[in-house]
């Protein structure tokens, strides 16, 4: 990809809360809800930086969500299959998925979604930041609302800036063990060129640092090159990867009775050395739960751990 800058603010369509809950959350957050639960194993601080990081939280029953209804062939849809097929059928990775937001949730019905800054503000702990970039103007209002409100142990941060440009003065962050959740919306095709250049130069600032991108599967070649360039820059730095993708059904974005995107990705680099098992488990079921025609399907590839 050549080098590429876009000027902001930039005058974005994309609102979040039409795809909350949906398959891709699904798959982008319970990947984040394992990777923080293991690093907050170790007792040293963490640094989260989220660099699209959108509203915040979503309400299900927003005119927003109702309109898309793509939480119904996400979220909905996981919670219909483990309540049919009971509890123990879920695995590992996908319990503490739907436990995490039961619990945000106090116990009962899953009526608000936590975005990615929410799921990190609830998992991490006082001696714990985590930093957010939004550059919507309504989404970063509502992030603001929301990030003032949460009832998180950790230093909660935000900024409406590019994310691509604000994490560059983060990185190495002073704790020296963190995680950047690099989450776009792929409106601006120049993104995916983005995510690249932001990996590689994250790699050379902040090398034992972990990431978790995710990427739509669409039939755009920047989409189909992403993962294969981001395994490149990865392994050329040494350092380790995970790739997993799930498909729900076939066909390109907009097209099928799910509405919307067909698959995505996430790509995480500097796994923790337990993700690929958990994965392997979760990835099978979430086919099973989320599958909507015989062309459902997933991907777990890996190197170095
Ligand atoms: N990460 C969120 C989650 O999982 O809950 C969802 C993020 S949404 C897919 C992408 C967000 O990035 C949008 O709200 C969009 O306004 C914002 N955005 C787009 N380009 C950006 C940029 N360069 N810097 C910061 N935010 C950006």
């Amino acid at each position: 990809f050549p080098p590429v800058r876009v000027r902001y603010p930039y005058m974005f369509s994309y609102r979040h809360a039409f795809h909350a809950g949906n398959h891709a959350d699904v798959l982008k957050h319970a990947t984040l809800v394992a990777v923080l639960q293991h690093l907050t194993l170790k007792e040293g601080a963490l640094s989260v930086v989220d660099t699209h990081a959108g509203a915040g939280l979503y309400k299900l029953d927003s005119n927003s969500a109702t309109t898309s209804a793509e939480a119904e062939f996400g979220i909905k849809a996981l919670l219909a299959h483990i309540s049919k097929h009971g509890k123990a059928s879920a695995p590992a990775l996908l319990s503490a998925y739907v436990g995490m937001l039961r619990q945000f949730n106090g116990g009962k019905d899953i009526k608000m979604y936590p975005g990615s800054p929410i799921i990190a503000a609830e998992l991490l702990r006082t001696q714990d930041r985590v930093m957010a970039f939004e550059v919507h103007p309504t989404d970063h209002r509502l992030l603001r609302t929301t990030l003032e409100q949460a009832t998180s142990r950790a230093k909660l941060l935000m900024d409406r800036k590019d994310g691509f440009e604000g994490i560059r003065s983060l990185l190495p962050p002073v704790s020296r063990r963190g995680l950047v959740v690099c989450d776009p919306s792929y409106e601006l095709k120049t993104d995916y060129a983005e995510v690249l250049n932001m990996t590689v130069e994250a790699l050379r600032r902040f090398a034992t640092g972990s990431m978790l991108i995710w990427y739509p599967l669409v039939g755009r070649p920047e989409a189909h090159d992403l993962p294969r360039k981001l395994k490149n820059a990865v392994a050329k730095a040494g350092k380790s990867w995970l790739h997993a993708t799930l498909q729900v059904r076939a066909g390109a974005a907009g097209q099928g009775t799910g509405g919307g995107l067909g698959a995505s990705g996430v790509f995480v680099v500097n796994p923790p050395h337990t993700l690929k098992a958990q994965m392997q488990e979760a990835l099978p079921y979430l086919v099973e739960a989320l599958g909507q025609d015989t062309h459902a399907a997933f991907k777990l590839e890996s190197h170095g751990n």
